[in-house]
């Protein structure tokens, strides 16, 4: 079984001493390609780094909402520049997030949209990060569909069927997380078990996120089988079935080969 984790954070603190160990046992657990995602600058070109240094590590650089107002001059050069690199395979994470209120959301649009411009100008995706901001994505995503089928995933989804169908038309992938494993997500069990196939795929968000039966520890790729489990259940297939549709989804959408 060959799975992508398509979306975690390798560069934080939580992995500092370990991170070698931590994608020796994502690859003993069959996850052949692991997407690391940047929220700043500085944390974009660890992301890259680590891309360079692990052949199964893959970059998505950009500024997380809840980091745009911290953001100084010259830091969205930065991350326009790491953008072209032959590793990274993505843009973001971008959005909008009303629940931290980090930075005011006139802000997070304009980065939102600068995300969205840099994804069209180089023809890789972009990666959506949205937080109690349900309504305020769908509006900035259906301005840009005015310019084509958006080439983007709403990571981390835990939004309703509406969301996700509305989304979708949009030509929008959806990526789930631990989230999905927990006991009393059932609605959002149901909701995944709707979807189309071709447009999933399956992401740690790791530290953060740990699935059942590891929730409340530090969350690590070689974690993502457990959601892909869940997700299978989910749609009456059998693990390694699912394992085969997210994983060629995810290497479809990032133009990773594995
Ligand atoms: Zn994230």
């Amino acid at each position: 079984m060959q799975l992508v984790d398509t979306h975690c954070h390798l560069d934080e603190d939580a992995f500092a001493d370990d991170v070698a160990a931590v994608i020796d046992a994502a690859t003993a657990n069959g996850v052949a390609a692991i997407v690391t995602i940047g929220i700043d600058a500085n944390s974009s070109r660890r992301s890259v780094e680590l891309a360079e240094r692990f052949s199964s590590v893959y970059a998505v650089v950009g500024i997380h909402p809840n980091y745009t107002l911290a953001a100084v001059e010259g830091d969205w050069e930065v991350v326009e520049e790491l953008a072209v690199h032959p590793r990274v395979v993505a843009v973001g994470e971008t959005g909008l997030d009303r629940y931290w209120d980090y930075a005011p959301l006139e802000l997070q649009r304009d980065y939102f949209n600068r995300h969205l411009e840099l994804s069209r100008r180089l023809g890789k995706p972009f990666v959506v990060h949205c937080r109690d901001a349900d309504e305020e994505v769908r509006e900035m995503l259906r301005k840009d569909v005015a310019h084509g089928p958006l080439n983007g995933v709403m990571h981390s989804f835990c939004q309703t069927a509406e969301s996700a169908e509305a989304c979708l038309a949009m030509g929008m992938h959806l990526s789930f997380t631990g989230m999905l494993t927990f006991k009393r997500n059932v609605e959002l069990r149901a909701i995944a078990g709707n979807l189309p196939l071709d447009r999933l795929f399956v992401e740690t968000d790791a530290p953060y996120l740990a699935p059942v039966p590891f929730r409340g520890k530090r969350n690590e790729p070689a974690y993502v089988q457990h959601t892909l489990v869940s997700l299978a259940e989910a749609h009456g297939l059998t693990p390694e079935e699912m394992a085969e549709i997210t994983t060629a989804n995810a290497c479809r959408f990032f133009g990773i080969n594995l």
